[in-house]
């Protein structure tokens, strides 16, 4: 049986693609940002029981060891997120492709897509398969929003049914890299020029964050390594978006928030790379 554990649905999001889309986030990533403005959304839940007395409704309950949630209950005041020690949440359902293709269809007068985001979604890449078949065959759009910590070339039935990728590229340099997400950036790297090469990257996403991560540094080898693509008019855009100490966890509550001179500057490093499209968010 394909399930996945979704931490949250959007059943109308304009800022994740184009258009009107409903939008599933994911739980679980295979990276470990610093930044993380959802960092409940990293690991799974290991049915420690900690928040379960947290919760002031009853909603989480611990019933033969495993954590349940009860939505209808649920106040949203996230305490249990708070008593979490490990970066999870309690408050995720199990769900099935079916189900997931249920709720699209009640939506379906309203949306022209969805976008399937995290956490990291190709953890549950099955999930995402099936559920991508049966948008299709409503009429929908469909696009992934992904940390590239994925090979995307080696998955021959997922891109036939995906429009496009969105992909973070947190940052080119290796090392720097590293230390923010705990992991390599070599398929992040191979994802940005395979993804451009056959026509599915949506969109290049980088967050910065100043006097951390070396941003134009970054924002540089994005635009040389797209700027082929861009100068053949492929739509590929680029969103800048600024770092904010919201929700994040403690090593990055003091980390300022870039200026609009600094955006500005590496936007035009994008737009005289020949990107029609660069946003600062
Ligand atoms: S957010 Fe968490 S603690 Fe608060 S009511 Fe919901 S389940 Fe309980
Ligand atoms: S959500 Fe966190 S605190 Fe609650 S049971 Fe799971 S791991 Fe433990």
């Amino acid at each position: 049986m394909i399930a996945a554990l979704v931490n949250r649905i959007l059943p109308f999001s304009s800022v994740d693609g184009p258009g009107n889309r409903t939008v599933f986030f994911l739980q679980g990533c295979n990276f470990n940002c610093g930044y993380c403005h959802n960092p409940e959304t990293i690991h799974v839940c290991n049915n420690c029981g900690a928040c379960v007395s947290a919760c002031p409704t009853g909603a989480i309950r611990l019933v033969e060891g495993k954590v349940t949630y009860q939505r209808s209950v649920c106040c949203a005041c996230d305490a249990c997120l708070r008593a979490c020690p490990r970066d999870a949440s309690p408050k995720v359902d199990v769900m099935q492709p079916e189900q997931a293709l249920g709720i699209l269809s009640g939506n379906l007068p309203f949306i022209r897509g969805i976008t399937v985001s995290g956490g990291e979604c190709t953890l549950q890449r099955d999930f995402v398969l099936a559920l991508f078949r049966g948008a299709k065959h409503m009429g929908l759009g469909t696009l992934l929003d992904s940390n590239g910590n994925y090979d995307f070339e080696q998955d021959e039935e997922l891109l036939p049914v995906c429009d496009g990728v969105m992909l973070d590229v947190k940052c080119a340099d290796p090392d720097a890299h590293r230390t923010l997400t705990g992991q390599s950036n070599e398929l992040v790297l191979k994802n940005l020029a395979f993804l451009a090469s056959v026509g599915k990257l949506e969109e290049v996403r980088t967050v910065v964050v100043p006097g951390v991560l070396p941003n134009e540094d970054t924002v540089r080898q994005v635009c040389a390594g797209l700027a082929p693509y861009w100068a053949a008019g492929a739509p590929i855009g680029y969103k800048l978006i600024r770092f904010r100490p919201l929700g994040v966890r403690e090593g990055f509550r003091s980390v300022p928030v870039p200026n609009d001179e600094s955006m500005e500057h590496l936007r035009g490093i994008a737009l005289q790379a020949g990107c029609a499209n660069v946003s600062i968010l």
